[in-house]
């Protein structure tokens, strides 16, 4: 009798550290791979002689450094026939080079560059196109805008920045209507400036960097002034880095708006210190603590992390570890699946999952696809995967790392398989087990109905081979 009580604590102790150890939790990281800030760089003006550049220096500077960057075009000006690179327009440089092999972002800054709005100050005293709705300045500067775009490039632009980022919520209104996700706003709406740090964020939020309740986003931005472009190499490449250190320090997005690189124009950056303010970006990417993306790869990580809260749990039956994505913020009246589908820019999330002691080697699997864009670092995974395209299957494999030691391996496809498992060559008597050895079934042939297992990890033993080779089955 006593032993026996004993022997039940025993087991309760045990059972209770297994249950600790094998609590895994999930969570959305702030920034993509885990960075601790965002950044952005936005050229404005693309297409204009004074801002050129942008395709004659920017665009690869960035690109040799494995970077994207974001530009604004005046659509007219980029229907303009010069010579740009042996394309016949801006269009043509930006579509075949920018875009297609460089997968920067293109956005739309107006058609003819005209003020949006009357903010009392030159040039934009004049009443504005963007406060009367309908007028063939608001039809030109809004929508012929985005056609020329779409026509010039093959790209549809989602997010529009205001000429001299004088806005209107009218303007934004349409845009949003338009598929646009979001716009640069830049200034709050009684014209002052919002303190450093949170140049990045909303105007009507300080606190966090929230959209509107359809989604709609309006965010600020660092402007790279004429007091700026008239400092030297030095103080130019300091007010830059200053940008990319604030957003670390405070994990926050910088969205920084330059215009030319060059010697000439309103703001320029000379190539060296954009060239070593890249290198320095480069090096904030390469450590881990800063993620560049483009405008729209901003915007829609942050309104994935909005929508999606992740949970972990662990079956000690199948061995599987599971994520699921909870809705979250239903104020922001937003179907993720919906909001991405049009769009040709956007990025995955990174849902980092803590496996809780557990030091394994995993497989992850969405919807049937296996998911290899993660990375396994002290315990966590960091895996970059759409919430919206379902639950996350995490599998592991380790106790099949004694078996696998000296396997010859036979080719056993599609692995991970839903319902078929091919064995290449002949086979005279096929055993699947559990990891726990236990046969589940047999056959005798080399393609294999599998479509009743569990989803799970299991082991293959062919003939009268010792050795063990491993599958995974998931779900339909
Ligand atoms: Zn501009």
């Amino acid at each position: 009798m006593k032993k026996n009580i004993l022997l039940c604590f025993a087991t309760i102790a045990l059972f209770s550290h297994e249950i600790y150890s094998q609590s895994p939790t999930a969570t959305i990281a702030l920034w993509k791979n885990d960075a601790k800030g965002a950044y952005t760089i936005i050229h404005d003006d693309y297409g204009t002689s004074v801002v050129d550049g942008i395709w004659q220096y920017a665009d690869t500077i960035a690109f040799n450094r494995g970077l994207k960057i974001t530009f604004g075009a005046i659509a007219i000006e980029c229907e303009t026939h010069r010579n740009i690179k042996g394309y016949i327009n801006p269009y043509g440089y930006a579509k075949n080079v920018m875009i297609d092999l460089h997968h920067h972002e293109i956005i739309n800054h107006s058609h003819t560059h005209s003020c949006a709005v009357n903010r009392g100050w030159s040039p934009c005293d004049v009443t504005g196109w963007g406060e009367t709705v309908g007028t063939s300045e608001w039809n030109t500067e809004l929508v012929n805008s985005n056609n020329s775009i779409l026509t010039g490039t093959g790209v549809a632009p989602k997010f529009y920045i205001y000429p001299y980022d004088q806005f209107t919520d009218t303007a934004n209104s349409k845009l949003q209507s338009m598929g646009y996700i979001g716009s640069r706003t830049g200034w709050s709406i009684d014209g002052v400036q919002r303190s450093y740090p949170r140049f990045g964020y909303e105007a009507n939020d300080l606190g966090d960097f929230y959209p509107d309740d359809k989604g709609f986003f309006r965010t600020s931005v660092q402007v790279f002034d004429d007091a700026d472009g008239l400092k030297n190499d030095a103080g130019q490449l300091s007010t830059l880095n200053l940008g990319v250190d604030s957003a670390i320090m405070y994990g926050e997005w910088a969205n920084r708006e330059l215009h030319n690189v060059g010697n000439s124009g309103w703001g320029t950056v000379r190539v060296a210190p954009y060239r070593n303010h890249l290198n320095y970006v480069k090096s904030k990417v390469q450590s881990g603590d800063l993620w560049m993306g483009t405008v729209s790869e901003i915007l829609t990580y942050q309104m994935q992390k909005l929508k999606f809260i992740p949970s972990a749990s662990y079956s000690a039956n199948s061995q599987v570890t599971t994520v699921n994505f909870a809705d979250s913020k239903p104020e922001i009246a937003v179907n993720v699946a919906d909001y991405l589908a049009p769009l040709t820019i956007k990025t995955p999330v990174t849902v980092i999952v803590d496996m809780a002691g557990m030091s394994e080697q995993w497989i992850v699997m969405q919807n049937n696809t296996s998911i290899t864009d993660f990375t396994q670092k002290n315990g966590k995974l960091y895996i970059n995967v759409y919430p919206h395209l379902g639950p996350l299957e995490i599998f592991k494999i380790s106790l099949l790392s004694a078996y696998e030691s000296n396997v010859l391996h036979r080719n056993i496809y599609p692995n991970p398989t839903t319902s078929v498992l091919n064995i290449e060559g002949d086979v005279k008597l096929v055993r699947i087990l559990d990891l726990q050895g236990v046969e589940i079934k047999r056959d005798c042939k080399n393609t294999i109905d599998v479509s009743d297992l569990q989803d799970g990890v299991y082991l293959l033993k062919i003939d009268s081979s010792p050795l063990f080779q491993k599958f995974v089955k998931c779900a339909q």
